[in-house]
């Protein structure tokens, strides 16, 4: 198939384009979209076999759950049953945004929810994913990206994994949060973060009194969370996060990176300590999470476009452990402290 793309201005949304790409939805095709997190690639949730397009174009394994996408929040009270209390208070606070909330699900889908009894619903905030919502209808949509390959953060990181394999990608350009949503679980009298993002554990507390952090599901296997298990994020070349002070990870890196095609994620922080002979790209000031996070995809396929071996400095918890998380995943775990050098 030929893909279209359309240029599509956050700032004034063209609705007679979004009117092309919902049309598109609705006749059972895909289409890749912006969000404030990462590039979604979208089908109606009412359409199964647009539904397993989804997972074949993706190589998606099936029993990994999408998240619905949806427009209004007040739809997350009609698509789940059992809202604990504090539901309402997340949603007045983190809706739109990134944050996917896990509840009981109302009804059943046919495909995109592995079977469970549970749905994953987030609204995004970003104007040209709600219009296409608006228009088409609640949509599952994961990142637009292969499975299992870094999430995409432009309308050229998707063309690049997904060209001539979906209908329609929207060009909304880049996205403002760049890694993919907080995921927290909702059923219980507490809630509890599946997947860390751009809102923390900190941030739910501060609204609703409490909420459990995020635990690494241990031997890869929580039943709960079906998609967690699968390595996320990854790039080819072979990458490791070198943990500890960053100075002393940053002359680590300098020593294992030696004689290597190598390239490294290092901070503002420590940018001049790398000789110029070194690839190294700046994610930015580790007192910003919110700018390194931006950074972190794009920055991972530049360097997975050059290199054979990535090593990144680690970022501690300043960002509620999301980017840590993000760059342990994309290692495949591998991390070690600097001081074993
Ligand atoms: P993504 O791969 O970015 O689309 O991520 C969706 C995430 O939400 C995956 O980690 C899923 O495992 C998780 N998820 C989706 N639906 C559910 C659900 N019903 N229960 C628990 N986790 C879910
Ligand atoms: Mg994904």
């Amino acid at each position: 198939m030929n893909t279209i793309v359309k240029d599509v201005d956050p700032l004034c949304v063209d609705k007679d384009i979004i009117r092309e790409a919902a049309s598109i939805i609705l006749s059972g095709g895909l289409v890749a979209f912006p969000t404030e997190t990462v590039y979604g690639l979208g089908a109606s949730c009412d359409i199964e076999s647009a539904v397993r397009d989804i997972y074949a174009v993706k190589c998606r394994p099936t029993d990994n759950p999408l998240i619905l996408h949806i427009a209004d929040a007040s739809d997350f009270f009609k698509l789940t049953v059992n809202t604990a209390g504090y539901v309402p208070l997340l949603i007045e606070a983190f809706c739109p945004g990134p944050l996917t909330l896990v509840a009981k699900s109302a009804r059943k889908y046919a495909c995109g929810s592995a079977g469970l009894d549970t749905i994953a619903i987030r609204m995004p905030n970003h104007p040209v994913a709600l219009e296409l919502i608006k228009q088409a209808g609640a949509m599952f949509a994961p990142s637009a990206n292969i499975s299992g390959g870094i999430s995409p953060t432009t309308a050229a990181h998707v063309l690049n994994d997904l060209k001539d394999r979906v209908h329609c990608v929207l060009n909304g350009g880049a996205c403002a949060v760049g890694i993919e949503s907080t995921v927290a679980d909702v059923t219980g009298d507490v809630p509890r973060i599946l997947r860390p993002g751009a809102v923390t554990a900190n941030d739910i507390a501060s609204v609703v009194g409490a909420c459990d952090a995020f635990v690494e599901p241990i031997a890869n296997n929580n039943p709960f969370s079906g998609g967690i298990k699968y390595t996320r994020y990854a790039p080819k070349a072979n990458m490791r996060v070198v943990t500890g002070h960053p100075l002393a990870a940053a002359q680590a890196i300098i020593r294992l990176a030696h004689g290597k095609n190598a390239g490294v994620l290092a901070t503002a922080q420590t940018m001049n300590l790398y000789p110029n002979s070194m690839i190294v790209i700046n994610l930015g000031d580790r007192d910003r999470p919110e700018k390194i996070s931006a950074n972190l995809y794009k920055s991972l396929r530049e360097l997975d476009a050059k290199v054979d071996y990535i090593f990144a400095e680690g970022i501690d918890e300043a960002s509620g452990g999301a980017v840590m998380d993000r760059l342990l995943k994309a290692a495949r775990g591998s991390a070690m402290p600097a001081e074993e050098f």
